[in-house]
């Protein structure tokens, strides 16, 4: 890490805190040369995860891949890269989360649907289609009505409700 100030390579760290999420590190420093202290961010990587193919092929954790698979799912979709960083964050703090050094990779797109889900819905059901092996296309139509449905079905329950109250009102008079 170079010191800012006059550029030498060499600093001592004086204090390191981890960020609530577990993400990032950061870290207080002192040039070793000019004592000019400085602070950096540096992302925890989660380097002791292997992750299991279906085929039975192991590989480590990459978050470049991670990456990759969720930018096609979001592909031509509107978000900030801080959006798309807390995005990719909160499914590795999942990973985390299962305190294992070993993950099946269908764990993993489990876990990238459940925060896709609520993230861009189209994309969701890009990842979904790719991902997740559907029985059938029955079952993938199933999950996408229930999908678009859902909101719609509540507003309608709780506007026949307040039509019901309204009579109910009218009758009283
Ligand atoms: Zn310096």
């Amino acid at each position: 890490m170079h010191c800012p100030v006059c550029n030498h390579s060499d600093s001592r760290v004086i204090d390191s805190r981890l960020s609530p999420d577990g993400t990032f590190v950061r870290r207080r420093r002192e040039c070793d040369h000019c004592e000019y202290r400085f602070s950096t961010l540096e992302e925890v990587e989660l380097l002791d995860v292997t992750v299991v193919k279906r085929d039975g092929h192991r590989e480590a954790y990459a978050r470049e891949k991670l990456e990759r698979g969720l930018k096609k799912a979001l592909e031509k979709r509107s978000y900030t890269d801080a959006d798309f960083r807390s995005l990719v964050h909160a499914i590795e703090r999942d990973i985390q989360r299962r305190k294992t050094s070993e993950l099946r990779s269908s764990d993993v797109g489990e876990m990238v649907m459940n925060r896709l889900k609520f993230f861009d819905k189209v994309a969701y059901i890009r990842f979904a289609s790719v991902y997740r092996s559907f029985e059938d296309v029955k079952t993938f139509q199933d999950e996408l009505a229930g999908l678009l449905r859902a909101p719609r079905k509540t507003t309608a329950h709780v506007e026949r409700r307040m039509k019901r109250k309204k009579k109910e009102k009218k009758k009283k008079k």
